[in-house]
């Protein structure tokens, strides 16, 4: 994720309901039959923020945090206070990063209730949290010193291999899949499901026009940027062109008077003209990137044109990810070229 609030102006945002955020085990609603929690995190990103929508006899959740003991607590409480008898009969994983999957299947068990999410997130989140740490494959360890892993860098790479699982309890053997445009029925509303591309293969966020409100995720977020990242799984492919793509189509298909719901951070209300800065931001950073490769570089060496601060030692994996990314968006559009040398590092350079 990268902080861009610095790089704008003036904020075209308004946000709504700062101060009134929950605490740990409480729920406040933010429009009619939309509540909001939030459940602790432990990195710069201290929160994620989940919903409950009131489902006729029953409740939906969206999103349900990291996989921890006390997270669960936080659930329970949410449980035995605020669903006034009724049960939970269905999860939604907007996609399938840990903070957002974390506690699907124990939910999903506790209740007896069904996990919806789009297919290839949840058949990737299978794969990568059965990975174990001994599983580290050459390829990957071919991937990073193409982008300009030192031995050092590649033995992180080796040590945190394999944890992914770790903030995921199991994920149950079925689900339902959510696909484009799939009309939702929830608490006698019209929802819709709209994926976007990018950060997550599928990432799914729902929109209901009656009520003026999208859960976005991390599709849509207020002040940072979502990382966008090529990693070993796909080695060529090109997340941020696919990203900027569904910015474009989310401004085409949303009304502007939204009441957005991301994932982290405020409740904000000017949709369009975030999908406008985050587009402008990544083809700012293109163009920085293309300035640094006047001389060849690494993908390490182009964090600058990313980064305000320095990449730190937890940052450099998904910091070289975006890199790639921006790398791989520059080489399609014939901004730059790219030549291996004899220990097989990319170099990258104007084209
Ligand atoms: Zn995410």
């Amino acid at each position: 994720m990268v902080d861009n609030m610095s790089k704008r102006g003036f904020d075209p945002l308004t946000y709504r309901f700062e101060g009134e955020e929950p605490e740990p085990g409480g729920i406040k609603e933010v429009a009619d039959g939309v509540f909001w929690a939030r459940m602790p995190m432990w990195d710069r990103l201290n929160h994620i923020n989940v919903w409950l929508l009131r489902d006729n006899e029953a409740w939906t959740v969206v999103d349900t945090g990291l996989n921890r003991e006390d997270i669960q607590k936080c659930w329970q409480t949410i449980f035995d206070t605020f669903l006034e008898g009724k049960p939970v009969t269905r999860i939604f994983a907007t996609h399938l990063h840990g903070d957002h999957t974390g506690n699907a299947g124990w939910i999903c068990r506790k209740w007896g209730a069904e996990l919806w999410m789009s297919r290839s997130d949840f058949y990737m989140c299978k794969v990568m949290a059965a990975d174990g740490p001994n599983d580290v494959p050459d390829d990957a360890i071919k991937f990073y010193r193409r982008a300009g892993f030192d031995e050092s860098r590649l033995a992180r790479y080796r040590e945190r291999f394999g944890q992914f699982g770790a903030n995921i309890s199991e994920l149950p053997a079925g689900y339902r899949r959510v696909t484009d445009g799939q009309y939702l029925e929830i608490g006698g509303r019209e929802w819709r499901a709209i994926i976007g591309h990018g950060h997550a293969p599928e990432h799914v966020c729902l929109y209901c026009p009656e009520l003026k409100v999208i859960i976005a995720g991390d599709q849509i977020l207020p002040k940072i940027t979502p990382n966008i990242s090529v990693n070993p799984s796909e080695p060529n492919a090109n997340p941020l062109r696919d990203f900027i793509n569904s910015c474009t189509r989310f401004r085409e298909q949303l009304p502007p008077d939204l009441l957005v719901l991301p994932a982290h951070e405020s409740l904000y209300e000017g949709v369009h003209e975030r999908l406008t800065e985050l587009i402008d931001w990544h083809e700012v950073a293109l163009e920085k990137l293309y300035e640094l490769c006047a001389e060849p570089k690494r993908a390490v060496d182009v964090f600058p044109a990313l980064f305000k601060s320095d990449v730190t030692d937890t940052s450099f994996f998904p910091a070289t990810g975006e890199s790639i990314a921006h790398l791989h968006c520059a080489l399609e559009r014939r901004m730059v070229r790219v030549e291996e040398d004899e220990d097989g590092v990319a170099w990258w350079q104007q084209a």
